[in-house]
Parts: structure tokens; sequence; C-alpha cells
């Protein structure tokens, strides 16, 4: 493409991980297609930004962030990603916005941008949703870091009564195992040592088997076998997942755990509530009792493991009971860390028009109690490794001078001061002290 340097991009990007991976292979793309990478908005002249809507109030913010981030350079402006997938209906009302692409059209990115450019097109809109496209440019050149992302699966089926995302991403869909497989490889080649395989719902992973058997239909590989074969690969320091349904955690999966030494002892599994009644009407398809049940099976299968989850408060109907039940199995699971949030109403969802909307003044107050009961237990946690030894992958400089920051197996933010740069390298740590949200400790 004939822009060469010339241009100029920045992104902006929100929401979860799979957004960041995203949002990585949008910059490479762009990158190959000539543009050049800014990290100043008032630098830029595209501007694109990479939208999550699962959290409330997502479009307002990206059209405000339009409005500080636009500069006279400003020529082209891009909103991708789940926003305009979901409103996409509304989206040009701002005014502003050039380009709106849905999560599976970014690879057309570049060439939409040019179009713009070149006064081809006064405005485009894509979200059209397909399902293996988005992943043909995964292995194109980008910046590799110590720890890496690599999206396993895409979309979801489970269709939560408060969550856009079987609206926004679509179908599930698995990518293929040979693909995935030779990302990490690609990937660890490029220095990677920590991967974290993505999906809305990792373990209902069901991929094409790398191979085909002469005369046998097409294999698939279940979420483990995938697990084993990732761990198997040269040198890879560190394993994670992230995000897991309840109802799909195995016996088997647990047992990989076991197995698996570099697999991190650590599984997110969002619980949710902890109200049957509340479950039932969030579509989430287990009891509190089973759940705790899972987790207890997890435990005595593999001691070393811990867990985080999700929750939402104030979800329709939602009692004092219903919210005392979310408390009981906070205390009973002990979480090592947490999210939680008020619930808000998406469009389209069935939730959303559900009777009995709780008022925010007691969403929040439900809130404010839940955190703080999430916090203790992520306190006693950070306390119980206090004299412990742990490997930490450090990632950023700290706010102190000669400071380091990193993650340690349980994904706990370990500070250590250090005359030499420790960005991007692996140390064991002794634990010194601990706080709420970081420890402490010096390296040995
Ligand atoms: S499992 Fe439920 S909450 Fe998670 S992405 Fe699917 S529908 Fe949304």
């Amino acid at each position: 493409m004939g822009h060469s340097a010339m241009y100029k991009f920045f992104i902006e990007t929100y929401g979860c991980q799979m957004n960041a991976y995203d949002s990585n292979i949008i910059a490479a793309l762009m990158t190959m297609a000539g543009f050049e990478r800014t990290y100043e908005s008032s630098d830029a002249d595209i501007l694109i930004f990479y939208t999550c809507n699962v959290r409330e109030k997502a479009a307002k913010k990206v059209f405000s962030n339009i409005g500080l981030l636009r500069s006279e350079k400003t020529k082209v402006i891009a909103v991708g990603g789940c926003v305009p997938q979901a409103e996409k209906n509304m989206i040009f009302k701002c005014k502003h916005i050039d380009i709106a692409f849905g999560p599976s059209a970014y690879r057309k990115l570049p060439a939409y941008v040019s179009k713009i450019l070149n006064d081809e097109e006064d405005r485009i809109l894509d979200v059209e949703l397909t399902q293996s496209s988005k992943f043909d440019c995964c292995n194109a050149e980008r910046t590799v870091s110590r720890s890496e992302f690599v999206t396993i699966q895409e979309g979801c089926d489970n269709y939560c009564s408060y969550c856009v995302v079987p609206y926004t991403r679509g179908k599930e869909y698995s990518r293929p195992a040979a693909d995935i497989i030779s990302e990490v490889k690609m990937l660890l080649a490029k220095g990677a040592q920590e991967i974290t395989l993505l999906g809305q719902n990792v373990n209902s992973y069901n991929g094409d088997a790398p191979y085909i058997s002469i005369g046998k239909p097409r294999g698939s590989w279940n979420f483990e076998r995938l697990l084993q074969e990732v761990a198997e690969s040269d040198g890879l320091k560190r394993l994670r997942y992230t995000t897991s349904h309840p109802k799909d955690v195995t016996v088997g999966l647990m047992k990989k755990h076991a197995q698996i030494d570099i697999l991190a002892p650590f599984a997110h599994i969002p619980a949710q509530s902890g109200s049957d009644r509340i479950l039932k009407l969030m579509n989430r398809r287990y009891v509190a009792q089973e759940y705790i049940d899972k987790l207890n099976m997890f435990r005595d299968i593999c001691p070393a493991i811990q867990f985080s989850s999700d929750f939402i408060v104030g979800f329709p109907t939602e009692t004092a009971d219903d919210f005392e039940d979310t408390l009981k199995l906070v205390r009973e699971v002990g979480y090592l860390s947490s999210y939680s949030f008020k619930y808000s109403p998406r469009s389209d969802t069935p939730a959303a028009t559900m009777s009995g909307q709780i008022h925010d003044t007691i969403k929040a107050k439900r809130l404010d109690i839940l955190q703080r009961e999430l916090m203790r237990s992520q306190t006693l946690h950070n306390e119980s490794i206090v004299g412990k030894t742990m490997e930490t992958l450090f990632d950023k400089p700290g706010k102190k001078s000669m400071q380091y920051v990193g993650k340690n197996v349980y994904m706990q933010s370990v500070i250590v001061e250090s005359d030499i740069d420790l960005t991007g390298k692996f140390g064991m740590v002794l634990i010194e002290k601990a706080f709420k949200n970081s420890v402490f400790g010096r390296l040995v």
C-alpha cells in the first residue's frame, strides 16, 4: 500500500485480554500495510478505538474519548470490536466516526483506512460475523513479549441472561489445534515464555486435531488434550488459560493441573452468584452446591490450586437473602482474588427486560459489602505466602525507582528492588511483606 510511513496510527483498547490481543494483531496488520504506530494520540492521523461492550456505558465512554483524543491532525477515526457490533444501528450517530468494524472484520481495516484516506468512501460499516476469518492473520509479524495470549476459541453458546457475548461475538468456534500450536511455537521462538490460552469458555474447546487419519473422520481435540500438547512445547515456562464456565470444568482438567508442572495452579471459575434462584434466572445451569463441590474436588485432586471468580450483584429480583447466599459462597470458597460488578442491563439480553430491576443505591451497597469480603480473603492469601520463595515473571518497573513488579503463579503482584532491569525476566523471590493488592520480597 502506498502510504508508507506518512500516516501514523494510534490504538486505544478497552476491555478484556481478548481485546488486547486483537489490538496487537491490528497494530501488526497496520504496520505491514505501511502505516506507522505512534503512542501519542495527538501525533496520529488515524485513531483506532478497539472496544468492549460487556460493561455498562461502554459506548458512551468511547464516544466521549473520541472527543478527547481527536486533534487537528486526525484524518480517520475507526471504531472496532464489540460496541459497533452491538450498536450497529446507532454507531454513526457519532459524526466523527469514519469506520465501524466488528470483531470479525479487523483484517480488512488497513484497506478500509486507505479507502477513507483516498476519499473513495465516506463511511464504512462492516459488522459481518464470520467464524474463522479473523484468525487467518494470527501468525503475522508482531511484537512478542515474555508473556503472550493466544486465542483458542471465540464466541459463546451459553446465553447467560445478562450477557451480550453470544450476540456480539457469535456462536462458539474453536480454532483448529494446528493453528494454535503453530502460533504458540512462533511466539516461543520469538522469546515468549508464558502463554495464556484465551476464550470466553476455554474448557468447552473442541477443535480439529492437527492431523487427519486416513479413512477416519477428522479427529477433534478437547481442552485437556490441547493443554497437554501446548505444555510440551519447547521453551514454554508457564501456561495459563482463561476463562472457564463452571459446568465445563472436568475431572480431566483437574488432573491436568496435578500432572503438568508448568500449568499455573490457578483457575478463574466465575460463580456470578451464590443464590440458586438467581443462578437459575441468570441461566448459569448449576446450583451453588454443585459449584462448591466441584471446587472442593479440584482441591482434592490438585492441592496447590487457587481460585478466582466474577460476581454480579443486584441482578433483577435479587433479595437480601439471595445476596447473603453469595457472601456465604464467597466465605466458603476463599477466593484468592475476584472481580465483582453491579448488574447493568445490556440491550437485547433477556435480563434487561426482567421485572424487579434493583435500585442503584442497593446495588452499590451490596457491591461494597461483597468487595470488602473479597478483599479480606485476598489479603489473607497474600499474607499466607510470606516466608515462601516463589518464581515471578517481572513485567514492568514499579512506582519507585529501582522497583520492579511481576506476577507469581497465582497472579499476585510481587514487588522487589533491583539494580538491574528485571523487565521480561523470571526471578525467584522470597516474600517478606504482604499488602492488600501486592506482596513485597527480595530476589534470592
Ligand atoms: S458463558 Fe455466559 S457470561 Fe460467559 S460469555 Fe457466555 S453467555 Fe457470556
